[in-house]
């Protein structure tokens, strides 16, 4: 059957599957974040049951670890919490032996070092993909973005993109599959700070992304700069945005910073409110639970430890799933977004590495790309003096020279120069004092 191709350029216009869907996406989303408390509770418990009965059904993992159906939400909490390591272990027993192609869409593998340095891989659906999408463009509605404007982007492009930017017509396949948008730039984050300050001061966008550790030197240099440098928007992501660093980089480039608290595993997990400072939780993708340490749940003003499920991931779903953050759980607000909030997120944090040669960076060192030599590991590094970096690593395994000497080269490479180091196999690597996992610390003063 032929389809008339209806314009959709014009004032009522009818669009295109694709744009459909992204425009009904939203449309429920805007209604969903006014449900009350209770209806979104019900409506998750609801997606909750027919996941675990979906695990139950066609996931070994589940079925062989002493899981039940559940009849109310007692039964819930009394589920066992999934560990990173867990996941680490069971890649193949935690994904359905269920061909879920026609209804979830084709799977997609993801690495992701999350918040422990623990690298682990996950599959999840085209399905959950869109549903990431539509978040994407929920967040630039909800602070109002212009997306006429030129838009930049700090991140990890990978080693193989090198230093210069990439420009494209686009904000990004969210955004452009539902609006005509502007330019956006990317530059690659292990460029050098000051090479990322000139660039976004001659790029002039309204608009930038990038991790907090690089925000935090960028405010540094443009309260130095006699001609300073302003924004419309900046937005962070990846890691903890710290108070301080938000205020200050309000103050002197002139904007607000929305936060993203998100990961490669389930996506977007809160957004910053556009009204406040605190976040709301994403509730109709992820469910999530903030407990203390005996597994109980915490009450407003306090901290716990992150526990997600992903309510739509069926190829391989995560139960109770501890990512490894710690949040503290928010007061109900007075804003008009109804979802559930958190007050403050306390994640991971990498400082920045400096150079014999004076110049200072976001090290590109990457956990992920360590997974083949070290599966089931933990990894940090950390910069104890200006040439030489600590390597720590928590494994069962014996690691001889020859894996060392592997492990070397993918930091150093990585990192762009031949820094020397010190190999430090131990049982654990603790937190912060504060909570935050260090990836990478620095024991060197900094810009
Ligand atoms: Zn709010």
């Amino acid at each position: 059957v032929n389809s008339p191709q209806y314009c959709d350029k014009d004032w009522l216009a009818v669009p295109d599957i694709n744009r459909a869907i992204a425009q009904s996406l939203q449309f429920q989303l805007s209604q969903s974040q006014l449900f009350s408390r209770q209806k979104m509770l019900d409506q998750q418990y609801l997606h909750l049951n027919k996941l675990l009965q979906h695990c139950l059904d066609s996931v070994p993992f589940y079925q062989n670890s002493g899981y039940h159906p559940i009849e109310h939400w007692d039964d819930w909490y009394r589920l066992p919490i999934l560990s990173r390591q867990e996941v680490q272990e069971n890649f193949h027993q935690l994904r359905s032996t269920l061909d879920l192609v026609t209804h979830e869409g084709r799977s997609m593998h993801i690495k992701s070092s999350g918040s422990t340095g623990r690298p682990i891989e996950v599959v999840v659906s085209e399905r959950s993909q869109l549903h990431w999408q539509a978040l994407t463009v929920r967040d630039h509605l909800w602070n109002k973005r212009d997306f006429t404007k030129k838009l930049a982007v700090i991140k990890y492009l990978g080693t193989e993109n090198g230093m210069s930017g990439i420009a494209a017509k686009q904000w990004g396949p969210a955004t452009a599959c539902m609006y005509n948008t502007g330019p956006s730039y990317a530059l690659n984050s292990s460029c050098d700070i000051q090479s990322q300050y000139k660039w976004l001061e001659t790029l002039q966008a309204e608009y930038l992304i990038v991790y907090p550790s690089l925000l935090q030197a960028l405010v540094k240099l443009n309260q130095r700069s006699t001609k300073k440098i302003s924004f419309e928007n900046i937005t962070t992501i990846g890691e903890t945005l710290n108070n301080d660093v938000r205020v200050h980089a309000e103050a002197t480039f002139g904007c607000k910073v929305s936060d993203i608290y998100s990961c490669q595993e389930l996506g977007y997990i809160a957004l910053k409110c556009p009204h406040g400072d605190h976040y709301h939780v994403q509730s109709e993708s992820v469910f999530v639970e903030i407990l203390d340490h005996n597994g109980v749940q915490c009450s407003p003003g306090e901290m716990g430890r992150v526990v997600v499920t992903a309510l739509h991931n069926k190829v391989m779903p995560l139960i109770r799933y501890d990512i490894g953050d710690y949040a503290v759980v928010g007061e109900d607000c007075n804003c008009p977004i109804l979802l559930p909030t958190l007050e403050k997120i306390v994640g991971r944090t990498r400082n920045l590495v400096r150079y014999p040669d004076g110049r200072v960076s976001w090290p590109s060192y990457n956990p992920m790309a360590l997974m083949d030599i070290l599966p089931n590991a933990q990894f940090q590094l950390i910069q104890e003096t200006i040439d030489t970096l600590i390597f720590r690593v928590t494994s069962s395994d014996v690691i001889d020279e020859t894996l060392f000497e592997r492990v070397r080269s993918v930091i150093n490479t990585a990192i762009g120069y031949e820094f020397n180091i010190v190999f430090e196999q131990c049982d654990t690597i603790s937190r912060s004092k504060s909570g935050k996992f260090e990836e990478f610390y620095s024991r060197l003063a900094h810009v």
